[in-house]
């Protein structure tokens, strides 16, 4: 996990999180979530498929990457760079860790796709 730079041990509290499809993450406390989804529009210009009522989405890795390249540098922007590259697929998923969100009103073909892969990455003990 890319996890070198956290500044300590109990520092920080995963808030947002954006993942490839090989389960590589960047974690972002709410602060940084806060900032980065102020610095990129709410990444409006990126996003193929969102929940309507958290902020999970799927994001288009050639789009999000343009909007990282217009937006001022913000915590975790290079690391953010780094898995667009090397993104297996042409999305990334973002999953909101800070509300509770059964995801019940995202009902396009993205909503199957974010959750496929959020089950899958999880493993076996909460695909029952
Ligand atoms: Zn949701």
């Amino acid at each position: 996990m890319p996890t070198a730079d956290r500044s300590g041990p109990d520092a920080r509290v995963a808030d947002l999180l954006v993942l490839d499809a090989d389960g590589e993450e960047v974690v972002f406390d709410a602060t940084e979530a806060r900032d980065f989804l102020a610095l990129t529009g709410g990444l409006e210009a990126a996003t193929v498929s969102a929940c309507p009522t958290c902020r999970s989405r799927i994001l288009a890795v050639v789009a999000l990457v343009d909007l990282l390249d217009d937006a001022p540098p913000f915590a975790r922007s290079g690391e953010l760079v780094e898995l667009a590259d090397e993104a297996p697929t042409l999305h990334v998923y973002v999953r909101d860790l800070g509300q509770r969100c059964t995801h019940r009103e995202w009902r396009d073909p993205g909503a199957e796709e974010w959750s496929d892969l959020m089950v899958q990455l999880a493993g076996p003990a909460i695909v029952r």
